[in-house]
């Protein structure tokens, strides 16, 4: 393979280090140099200005569902490009399966954001938090949280474990907030990295200045941090804290996220004995933890605990699985696992498994004999066990960041949770027990100090995503040791990047600001029934009150028969009025929603498609036989999806013929833009 020089790119310009300053970077299978990379004699303060002046103007003038089109663009050029990358993932040690999980992993990622962003977000600028809240008798003043973008920049620092995914799990959530990026890769598989950049680059969809590429050290650029910035860091603790005490980042308080490392513990429950499914799940994902990307991820499985009656078959099972796993060049076909990414990276694991190996025992692989012979960075699967985890402190605390996992037995499960919580805060356990009253005791006793838990059993194995797959739709990240961060998690990943900001004010003034009718703001009211006007021509706050209708015993009990609902309340006046709630017999909460859309429909067809749900119902008075009953319905939000069609939430009020609110819920319906 022809020697690359990895390029940066900044101000959005492409920019190589000189010459004299490019390090070399090795393929991982044949230890030959196959790129060189730098970052020397780039302009950090001059990125950051051009982020925060081209790229992040640039982007806040989008809405949210611009923004998630341009990362849907982003994973479909990604995709359309895949196989460059596979070539280039096979250098990094891994096969065709582990660059799935970080390429189409990491396209699946943002595919994932962009979904979520044009359901969940607002076809608009600034993100309601929550409900509003009434902070005056009389209405007229009310508090509504809301986040806005920051104005800085997002400074991503990834491992090199997963090149693409791990540029991509952070880059979606931060453009779709609004925010734009300077990513700094890890240099051992940085030329990966830097090729799904220029895919990105080159789809030509983002705008100036939205992102920019470090190949190398990061030079002064902390130094010019400021309040808008986030830096988000993944890699080995020990970078972490260094990065994290850097002074500007306390005296800005820029945010910091931290993704560290992680001693992640999987629990074979107390009833899980040799011969149930749930064993035989734990000993294939304890394996599979081990080899997949050579055991090379932030949440694979490093302490594997079982109940002390089991522990000798577990060793038994887990050595006749790992000796059966294929180690070689990951292009070849039946390989099951790669090598390490650098021959770096395989000294560091030897280290890290020689000091385990003072007081556990190695009762799988041998981490000195390379399974392979040459200059790749191959290590063969290594399997310690200790029979006393709690006088053995290297195994809670020691992470081998590589095909090595240690086994241990416990007691009960009192102790199980006591030692899966001595790893300090990890990022994922996985527990395999059929009994939910274990898996509600290790919730509770172990779920402060872990970020994700897998309960597994024989009826989610077949579909689950195993122990060590962090999901775009899930929280990633752990307490402690872990880090303390948190990503990813869906549309609570984008507000890492955003301010909550608590507004205060007067219902009209804060609606016109969230683009949101508010409780209190004024109903505006026109000629035209609002179903015959499109989402385009709806102004949020047109309103219709309709007429009034009195409901009667006779429809009480006639939709009482019709229905089968003769629930006593609506039936038997004695029972009625000797419940707590009622004064005698009332209508049917369902007559009144199905009443207040005979009131407000207007029938014949028009842009009003379909009623697609109710949300946030509540019966708030009841309706008694003689009362009468009169409807308010009034645009809350509305958002265009595509060219057929869009969503109109309404507020909903019915009121009694005394002005009181009998019910109250949102109505979504489905209109033509
Ligand atoms: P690392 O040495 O800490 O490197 C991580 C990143 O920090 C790399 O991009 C590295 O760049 C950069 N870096 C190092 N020193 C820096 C400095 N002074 N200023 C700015 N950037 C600096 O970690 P690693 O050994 O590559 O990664 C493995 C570790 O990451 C493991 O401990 C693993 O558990 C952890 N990890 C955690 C997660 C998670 O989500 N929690 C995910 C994956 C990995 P260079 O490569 O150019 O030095």
């Amino acid at each position: 393979m022809k020697t690359q020089t990895l390029l940066n790119y900044a101000q959005d310009r492409w920019y190589e280090a000189p010459i004299g300053s490019l390090a070399p970077v090795e393929s991982a299978v044949t230890g030959e140099t196959i790129a060189v990379t730098g970052s020397e004699g780039l302009d950090f303060a001059g990125m950051l200005r051009h982020a925060r002046a081209v790229g992040g103007p640039a982007l806040r003038r989008m809405t949210f569902h611009e923004r998630a089109w341009m990362l849907k663009d982003l994973a479909n050029a990604v995709m359309a490009r895949k196989e460059e990358l596979y070539e280039l993932n096979y250098e990094t040690g891994a096969t065709r399966t582990d660059g799935w999980i970080d390429i189409e992993g990491g396209a699946g990622t943002l595919f994932s954001f962009s979904s979520k962003g044009r359901r969940e977000l607002p076809n608009a600028r600034i993100l309601v938090d929550g409900a509003m809240e009434m902070l005056s008798k009389g209405g007229t003043f009310v508090g509504q949280h809301v986040f806005t973008p920051l104005q800085g920049v997002a400074v991503h620092i990834n491992a090199f474990n997963f090149p693409v995914w791990g540029m991509l799990e952070k880059l979606g959530p931060t453009l779709l907030a609004g925010v734009p990026a300077i990513v700094k890769p890890a240099s051992a598989t940085g030329y990966l990295a830097e090729a799904a950049f220029r895919i990105m680059i080159e789809a030509n969809v983002l705008p100036p200045g939205a992102l920019q590429l470090v190949m190398g050290g990061v030079g002064d650029l902390f130094d010019h941090l400021t309040l808008q910035d986030v830096v988000s860091f993944t890699g080995s603790a020990q970078t972490a804290m260094k990065l994290q005490s850097h002074p500007v980042i306390a005296r800005e308080s820029v945010r910091f996220i931290a993704e560290r490392d992680s001693l992640n513990a999987s629990i074979l429950g107390p009833d899980a004995a040799p011969g149930t499914p749930e064993f035989d799940l734990f000993v294939k994902e304890v394996t599979r933890e081990m080899t997949v990307k050579a055991g090379q991820k932030c949440t694979a499985i490093r302490r594997a605990m079982a109940p002390a009656q089991h522990i000798d078959a577990v060793e038994a099972a887990l050595k006749a699985r790992l000796e059966k796993v294929k180690i070689g060049n990951p292009r070849e076909e039946g390989v099951g696992m790669g090598a390490l990414a650098s021959r770096s990276q395989l000294s560091g694991v030897r280290a890290a498994v020689a000091e385990l190996a003072r007081s556990a025992r190695i009762v799988v692989g041998d981490p000195e004999t390379p399974p392979v012979p040459g200059n790749g960075a191959f290590m063969s699967p290594i399997l310690l066990r200790t029979d006393d985890p709690w006088n053995t402190d290297a195994v809670h605390d020691v992470e081998a960041f590589g095909p090595v996992s240690t086994i241990m037995p416990y007691r009960d499960l009192a102790d199980a949770i006591a030692l899966a919580n001595r790893g300090m805060g990890s990022l994922a356990l996985s527990l395999f027990t059929f009994d939910a009253a274990v898996a509600e005791e290790f919730v509770l006793g172990a779920g402060a100090y872990h970020g994700r838990m897998v309960i597994l059993d024989r009826t989610s194995a077949k579909e689950s995503t195993g122990h060590g797959s962090p999901l775009p739709v899930l929280v990633h990240g752990g307490p402690g040791r872990a880090g303390g961060g948190e990503e990813m998690g869906g549309i609570r990943g984008v507000t890492h990047y955003m301010q909550r900001t608590a507004l205060q004010g007067s219902p009209a003034v804060l609606s016109g600001v969230v683009k949101q009718w508010l409780p209190g703001a004024p109903k505006i009211e026109g000629e035209v029934h609002p179903f015959r006007k499109r989402i385009s021509e709806l102004e949020i706050g047109y309103t219709l009150k309709t007429a009034s209708r009195t409901v009667t015993l006779e429809d009480i009990e006639h939709f009482a028969h019709f229905t089968g609902d003769t629930f006593y309340a609506h039936m038997d006046e004695e029972a009625a009025k000797a419940s707590p709630i009622f004064e005698g017999r009332v209508a049917h909460g369902y007559l009144i929603l199905s009443f207040a859309a005979g009131l407000f429909v207007e029938p014949a067809p028009g842009p009003v498609l379909a009623n697609t749900g109710l949300e946030n119902l509540r019966f708030l008075t009841p309706l008694y036989p003689g009362d009468s009953m009169r409807v308010e319905l009034t645009v809350k939000t509305k958002s265009i999806r595509d060219e057929e069609k869009g969503e109109v939430r309404w507020a909903v009020y019915v009121f009694n013929q005394k002005d009181e609110v009998v019910a109250t819920y949102d109505l979504l319906t489905m209109v033509r833009p």
